[in-house]
């Protein structure tokens, strides 16, 4: 046990002081060594409406400091199984999203090298294309567990084919996606046409609308989820607009009647047993999230995933 970082005490260092990294876990300059690590990619030029996402990764690890170690209803020990640590931020392009892109890709290349397990700190949602690219390259086709308002599948944005509105349109073109694995949670809101996430169910894709989850425990559908997507690696993508403006106001384009923090909680705990290969949660745009309230949740999900993660103990011993 003593072999594994763990994130600096309440008792050792007060929780307002001492190294402002994700969980106040050690700081890592690359994943060597890591089962997992958090990672930052403070990509927001892929917005459309409000920007800000580029200081989630900041906000998101300042909100995480009264995180500890263990999770007490699945009695979760991520940090006496994984070795984990905060490995920083992806240094993009913030000037050039297209060249932005392949500095992501190389690092989650770099990242997956190690056999690191990566959970990114968005950044707007363009960032999963060159992750889902990474993930492809390493594993072949995933499985997909999207957590979103938005199916995001827009063909193109003001002309633009890469967008934050635009990336699993993308993974699916470009195979990256095991589409019969795949599952989209929480779409909702008004739409260019009737039909804007039916090209999703096309490919093969389930989408569960939010008014299909309004008033519910997910607990059941999250069994189906894991029968669906079954063995094989699996990548989930959170955009924290998948809740509802009331829990989740700091974000860049924010839509009514969205699912609760409680159902994002079982959706995250429901996909423990799967072979989670990576996991990202994006979207948070402090500057639209006074309170921090946005990003404490956001750095809750991500502890969240960690627990969730293959390989990780629970209970004593
Ligand atoms: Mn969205
Ligand atoms: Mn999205």
């Amino acid at each position: 046990m003593a072999t594994h970082h763990q994130p600096l005490g309440g008792n050792q260092m007060p929780r307002f002081a001492g190294p402002a990294t994700m969980m106040r876990l050690p700081q890592f300059a690359s994943a060597a060594g890591l089962d997992a690590c958090f990672v930052g990619v403070p990509l927001d030029i892929g917005t459309s409406l409000r920007a800000g996402a580029r200081f989630g990764p900041r906000d998101i690890r300042q909100n995480s400091v009264l995180i500890r170690p263990y999770l007490m209803a699945t009695r979760a020990r991520p940090f006496d199984s994984l070795q984990v640590a905060d490995i920083g931020d992806v240094a993009i392009n913030t000037f050039n999203l297209e060249k932005s892109i392949p500095i992501i890709e190389r690092a989650y290349d770099e990242i997956l090298g190690h056999g690191c397990v990566p959970l990114t700190m968005g950044g707007d949602h363009t960032i999963v294309l060159p992750i889902l690219r990474a993930m492809y390259r390493k594993h072949g086709p995933v499985g997909l567990v999207h957590v979103d308002a938005h199916a995001d599948v827009n063909d193109e944005m003001f002309g633009e084919r890469i967008a934050h509105g635009t990336p699993f349109r993308r993974a699916v073109e470009e195979g990256l996606l095991d589409c019969k694995r795949a599952v989209q949670i929480g779409l909702r809101a008004t739409g260019y046409g009737p039909d804007d996430f039916d090209w999703t169910r096309r490919q093969g894709m389930r989408v569960v609308q939010a008014e299909e989850c309004w008033h519910r425990s997910l607990v059941p559908l999250m069994t189906e989820v894991r029968a669906q997507l079954g063995k094989g690696p699996v990548y989930m993508s959170f955009d924290i607009d998948g809740l509802d403006p009331a829990f989740a106001p700091g974000t860049g384009t924010p839509e009514i009647g969205g699912l609760t923090t409680i159902q994002g909680m079982e959706i995250i705990r429901g996909c423990t047993g799967l072979d989670l290969v990576g996991c990202d949660l994006v979207e948070v745009s402090p500057p639209y999230d006074p309170f921090g309230t946005t990003s404490l949740l956001a750095a809750n999900l991500l502890y969240e995933m960690l627990c969730a993660l293959p390989g990780v103990k629970r209970g004593v011993g």
